[in-house]
Parts: structure tokens; sequence; C-alpha cells
């Protein structure tokens, strides 16, 4: 049996809608529905076949690149230019969707927050 499609293939899919910040061949970008900075944005692919950063830079490098790539590129418009990028990886480090995805955090962060419970 086949897993239900993830939050993010039916953003992709246009099932659920958002505004896209970003959007390649490959990727597309939109604000988090719960920002927990300034800046939260998302970075995600439009295929679910990775269901996180390991399997994405096993799989098919270029493409976490091109994450990589269009992160930089909102930064430089939302942030100046500074970023922090997040992949979660498995459950116990917070990641709830198995779709992988980076989150684009930026506007004033504080040294030491990362990691805080
Ligand atoms: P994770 O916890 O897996 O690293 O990140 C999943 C992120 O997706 C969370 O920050 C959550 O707020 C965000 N999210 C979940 N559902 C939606 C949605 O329907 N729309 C948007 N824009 N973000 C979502």
């Amino acid at each position: 049996m086949s897993e239900a499609p993830s939050v993010f293939s039916r953003i992709v899919s246009g099932e659920i809608p958002t505004t896209l910040l970003a959007e390649t061949d490959r990727v597309i970008a939109f604000a988090d529905i719960n920002p927990q900075a300034p800046v939260h944005l998302l970075v995600v692919p439009k295929t679910g076949e990775y269901r996180d950063v390991v399997a994405l830079a096993a799989g098919d490098p270029s493409l976490l690149a091109e994450m990589v790539e269009v992160a930089s590129s909102l930064a430089q418009e939302h942030t100046g230019g500074d970023f922090r990028l997040v992949f979660n990886t498995g459950e116990t480090a917070g990641q709830t969707v198995f779709h992988v995805h980076a989150h684009v955090l930026g506007g004033s962060l504080q040294e030491g927050s990362l990691g805080g419970a």
C-alpha cells in the first residue's frame, strides 16, 4: 500500500493553496505556516521521493545543491543575505513532515539560540 501524499506534495500539486516565493523546475519555496523566526521560509523539492536530507544527499546531490542555491537567493531578498539553514532529520530532532525540506531562518537571530528546547 502506498503512503498518503505529504502536506508538501499536496502544496506542490496545488491541492493546498500557498503563495510561492520562488520556483525552479525542481524546487518550490514558501513561508512556513508557523514561523519560528522573523523570516521563516521553507525550500521543498517537488519530488516527494526523499524523506530527509540524508536520503537526498545520497540520491540526488545536485537537487540538494539547488535547494541551497534557492535558500541563498531567498535570503538575499528577505534577510539581506544572512540565513540559517535547518534540515530537521528524524522525529526526535523535530521532523514532522517526511518529505525533505530546508528551513530558511533569518532576521536578527541571536547567537546561542540554536538547538533550544
Ligand atoms: P519539520 O518539523 O518537519 O522540520 O517542518 C515542517 C514545517 O512545515 C513546520 O515548520 C510547519 O510549521 C510547516 N508546515 C506544516 N504544514 C504546513 C502547511 O500546510 N503550510 C505551510 N506553509 N507550512 C506548513
